[in-house]
């Protein structure tokens, strides 16, 4: 078997076009969707991920404004800044970029953005909201992958899919997003017990490890749908994901490519809230 590969630049292609029509339509109404994000120190790969962003805004016609502090700033400017953009009517999305400088409490400054302008959805507000069933904002790469599912013609409904990994940013709303869509789902983590057991049964593979082409063909049952969140460098400079690619590839019925599939929907959703956000507003 071949799998099919699930294309994620021209899926978010399709996206964005849908989006800028959308953001036009505001605008005639006044509002320009407007989106901040605050990057803290000069971390190199923190530095691509938020110009990716505000280039996003920028070629979907949204507003956006990159606000950068030194590494050693002191956190109650940051948390100042913050309680302003609360305020700004023009700001529909706050983002703080992560992971933030040990003497900061990220905990703390997640919750000092207002639930209403959480793109990201980390605020315990908004991760409750999504555990309870009415998500106000869905974090991106996992709203992403369900895009994805949705796209392929993939209901996870009565099936069984198998999340690796348990972090709050991908691993855990994801598991959540697959049993609100009425998969039966399994989480694994770095604790679980002959991890291939439970990826041999999985018809929805997710892979969000951070760990280069961990999962091989011989963990994956043929015909499953395998989506790898994972982003690695490999030593020679090039990306891979958590799937060994060109191996799972001649066993899964639909793959997701590293790079050019999970990466380019993550920051399609975050347009997607703040979209969404503005448009709430106006409702
Ligand atoms: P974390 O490091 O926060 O979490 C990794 C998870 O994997 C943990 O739950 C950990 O278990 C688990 N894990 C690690 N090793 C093993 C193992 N050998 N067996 C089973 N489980 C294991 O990572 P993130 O969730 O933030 O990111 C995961 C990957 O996704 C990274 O490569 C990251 O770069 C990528 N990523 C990609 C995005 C995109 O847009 N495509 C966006 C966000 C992340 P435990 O909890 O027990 O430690």
């Amino acid at each position: 078997m071949t799998a099919r590969i699930l294309d994620g630049n021209a899926l978010a292609q399709r996206l964005r076009a849908d989006f800028k029509t959308r953001a036009e339509a505001l605008a005639a109404r006044g509002t320009r969707p407007g989106l901040a994000v605050i990057l803290v120190g000069e971390d190199p790969a923190s530095q691509v991920y938020v110009r990716n962003k505000v280039n996003a805004c920028a070629q979907a016609g949204f507003h956006s404004v990159r606000i950068g502090y030194p590494a050693d700033v002191d956190p109650q400017l940051v948390f100042a800044r913050l309680a302003e953009l609360n305020a700004d009517p023009a700001i529909h999305g706050i983002l703080v970029q992560l992971p933030l400088p040990k003497h900061f409490d990220s905990d703390a400054v997640l919750k000092a953005i207002a639930p209403a302008k959480d793109v990201d959805g980390f605020h315990a507000e908004n991760v409750g909201a999504l555990m309870q069933g009415h998500p106000r904002f869905i974090p991106c790469t996992p709203y992403g992958v369900m895009k994805f599912l949705a796209d392929a013609g993939v209901d996870p409904r009565g099936k069984e899919a198998v999340v690796l990994g348990r972090s709050n940013i991908v691993g855990k709303p994801m598991a959540m997003l697959l049993l609100q869509a009425s998969a039966t789902v399994t989480v694994c983590h770095s604790q679980t017990r002959d991890l291939a057991f439970h990826t041999r049964r999985a018809d929805i593979l997710v892979a969000a490890l951070g760990k280069a082409r961990f999962v091989t063909a011989d963990m994956v049952k043929p015909g499953a749908v395998v989506v790898d969140v994972g982003i690695n460098r490999l030593p020679d400079g090039k990306l891979c994901g958590d799937v060994d690619y060109a191996a799972v590839s001649e066993v899964a019925s639909a793959i997701t490519p590293v790079p050019g599939g999970v990466g380019p929907m993550t920051i399609t959703m975050l347009l997607a809230n703040t979209l969404e956000a503005a448009e709430r507003e106006l409702r």
